[in-house]
């Protein structure tokens, strides 16, 4: 696996250059490729931020109200565990905890998470960057997972798009996200200030980017998606 510049997919190399010469940094342990990218990076953390900071204990509350969080990870853990895996919009990292992987990314807009992550999971490579856009080779992923990250997004779709590009053939994915469904998905959305999709247009993106959907498990207003890329 090695990086590749999120504009224009030519090889990163040592230094963090892309063959186009766009640079990129590595700080606090952080491959960070949204560095030089001020309007788009900006304008994405500052719609992103607020969610974030209140994202964990509402849904954490709402989850293990009515289900085990900690049974979907360990779920997740026997689904996802492989070589090479990489989890997308990863925040402390907590799903680092279930899933065994030789080569490990968590990759988020936030360095501050990634921090988090680092001093938690020495072993994983944290990655800023954005999820529409990945600075990941592709077809070089053995698992993908995204929870709870891809209805925050403005257009969902590229990230599932991504998702099935880094993937190898026969390579596995798991998604859960907001969906458009009832009274608490209505007010989640309302407080979260984003437009929220119906399960279709996931079930429709996963389908259109040659992934096949194994399994759809609904939680309340979460949706619980797992795929496998065609061969
Ligand atoms: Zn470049």
């Amino acid at each position: 696996m090695r990086f590749i510049c999120p504009y224009d997919g030519t090889p990163v190399n040592e230094n963090l250059e892309c063959e186009k010469g766009h640079k990129f940094m590595y700080h606090d342990g952080i491959y960070d490729f949204l560095v030089n990218s001020k309007v788009k990076g900006d304008a994405l953390l500052e719609r992103i931020a607020p969610i974030y900071d209140k994202i964990w204990a509402p849904l954490g509350f709402f989850l293990t109200s009515f289900y085990s969080y900690d049974r979907i990870f360990k779920d997740a853990g026997s689904f996802l565990s492989s070589q090479n895996f990489l989890d997308i919009g990863t925040g402390p990292g907590t799903i680092f905890k279930y899933v065994k992987c030789e080569y490990c990314i968590g990759l988020d807009i936030s360095t501050k998470f990634l921090s988090i992550l680092k001093k938690k999971f020495s072993h994983v490579i944290a990655v800023r960057a954005d999820a529409t856009s990945l600075p990941i080779e592709s077809a070089s992923m053995d698992s993908v997972s995204s929870f709870l990250v891809l209805h925050m997004l403005n257009n969902p779709s590229l990230a599932i798009k991504e998702i099935s590009r880094v993937l190898k053939p026969n390579g596995k994915c798991e998604i859960l996200v907001l969906v458009k469904s009832n009274v608490i998905s209505r007010l989640l959305s309302k407080w979260w200030k984003i437009e929220l999709r119906h399960r279709d247009y996931y079930i429709s993106a996963i389908e259109e980017n040659k992934l096949t959907l194994l399994e759809i498990k609904k939680y309340g207003p979460w949706l619980l998606l797992k795929c496998k890329k065609q061969a």
